[in-house]
């Protein structure tokens, strides 16, 4: 039995015009001897009247604070996705396909009882497996499974994602066909960049980079997960014919790697970005490791993820999504800590596997950035990532700026390096 799961994203099942997409992905893939999968998110974007940010302002409307009631929130917000599968089943049926809707639970999911950003630890195959042996296809609700007690649990926004690449690991799936509103991983997105372009073959790491430098065409843990079993994923248009992009080990060939030390590498694979950022500066004397410490202890158990952390002797920075910041001020005044937080703050990110070879990428980025007049407010890097933190405000100039810059929008020829 040859399977593959297909994932559709809110707005491929939408409406009954991309739905009847959805049934000619299906098709295809049947058509081709595979036993398909199907996985949805919720129907539509933030407005649509079944959409997980309408699912969540109905509950805001009656009194549920989400910040409190995260068990009530994840209640409402399961219920988004299993609205589209219930649907989604019966288009499938009246297109005289056998189909049948199932919750996160109902297909096996188990997760760890984080409400709102749960993850999955476990998943019993067999319910899924025996429908797909009686050529049904089930379609998953994304995006929810259940702890061992029978909570109902989400994973955090793009979840789906993460749901189809679950499955697919668990059922020794040949691919998992993520089926989107754009062509593929592009060098930036498109939303942005007019003349991004879509990158044919990536590998697990460049993309985990992008997604976790916010990428959102793909969510992070998705990949992740991808890579420890090996499962190939691709990224495609819902209702074009292009090939998409191909997430493998491997790194593509021909025009758009560049040789480097005998190995094909791309020096820089695509800007990301983040907005709706604040940065936190935090004045400290150096003896005062303890309360360090405790805060950012304290921080992490309020659920409140920082990143681009810069220590020095007397300060220390980080950011924080906005909405942090009214309960990071709380933990703050409540240890009596000197700080500042300057809001309305973006970050952008520069991702390339090849990035670590070649010096200098930091000081272009800047000079880059710096010609344009654009405020750095801080800087982070890994090994194949560097980020600066911008005015939210200088964000679509900023990552147009850095895609000209590294020519991102032609493809490399073979003998030429992005960076040359
Ligand atoms: P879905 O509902 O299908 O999961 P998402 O909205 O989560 O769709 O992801 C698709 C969106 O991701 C695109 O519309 C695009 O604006 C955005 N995006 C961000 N970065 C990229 C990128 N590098 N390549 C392609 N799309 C991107
Ligand atoms: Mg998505």
């Amino acid at each position: 039995m040859k399977i593959i799961v297909q994932k559709f994203g809110g707005t491929s099942v939408a409406n009954s015009q991309t739905r009847d997409e959805v049934i000619k992905r299906v098709r295809e893939a049947r058509e081709k001897g595979y036993r398909p999968l199907v996985v949805v998110s919720a129907m539509g974007r933030a407005g649509d009247p079944y959409a997980t940010d309408t699912l969540k302002d109905l509950m805001i409307a009656a009194g549920g604070r989400p910040d409190i009631s995260l068990r009530e929130m994840d209640m409402i917000m399961a219920c988004g996705e299993i609205i589209s599968a219930v649907v989604m089943s019966a288009t499938l049926c009246a297109n005289g396909i056998a189909s049948l809707s199932l919750t996160g639970a109902q297909a096996g999911l188990i997760t760890d009882g984080n409400y709102g950003n749960a993850q999955v630890v476990d998943f019993h195959p067999e319910r899924l497996l025996a429908h797909l042996r009686n050529d049904e296809v089930a379609v998953v609700a994304g995006f929810q499974g259940v702890t061992p007690e029978g909570e109902i649990n989400t994973l955090g926004r793009g979840g789906s994602d993460t749901t189809a690449v679950i499955l697919g690991a668990g059922l020794g799936a040949e691919r998992v066909e993520i089926y989107t509103d754009v062509n593929g991983i592009m060098t930036a997105d498109p939303r942005f960049v007019a003349n991004a372009r879509i990158i044919d073959h990536l590998t697990y790491n460049e993309v985990c980079q992008l997604a976790y430098e916010g990428a959102k065409v793909i969510h992070p843990r998705a990949v992740e997960i991808a890579m420890q079993h090996n499962v190939e994923v691709v990224v495609k248009h819902l209702s074009e014919s292009g090939a998409g992009t191909i997430i493998s080990n491997e790194l593509g060939t021909g025009k758009d790697t560049h040789r480097f030390g005998g190995q094909d590498l791309r020096v820089i694979t695509g800007i990301a970005h983040t907005p709706g950022l604040a940065q936190v500066s935090v004045i400290m004397p150096p003896e005062d490791a303890d309360r360090e410490l405790e805060m950012f202890d304290r921080l992490a158990a309020a659920h409140i993820s920082i990143d681009l952390i810069s220590i020095f002797p007397e300060r220390k920075n980080f950011t924080i999504t906005e909405e942090k910041v009214p309960a990071a001020k709380e933990i703050l005044e409540e240890l009596n800590l000197q700080y500042s937080i300057i809001s309305n703050c973006a970050k952008v990110s520069v991702v390339g596997l090849g990035m670590r070879n070649i010096p200098g990428v930091m000081a272009r980025v800047i000079k880059a950035l710096t010609e344009k007049k654009i405020r750095i407010l801080q800087t982070g890097d890994s090994n194949i990532t560097i980020s600066l933190l911008i005015p939210e405000k200088d964000l679509p100039e900023a990552i147009c700026t850095l895609h000209d810059h590294f020519h991102l929008a032609a493809p490399p020829s073979d003998d030429e390096r992005v960076f040359a």
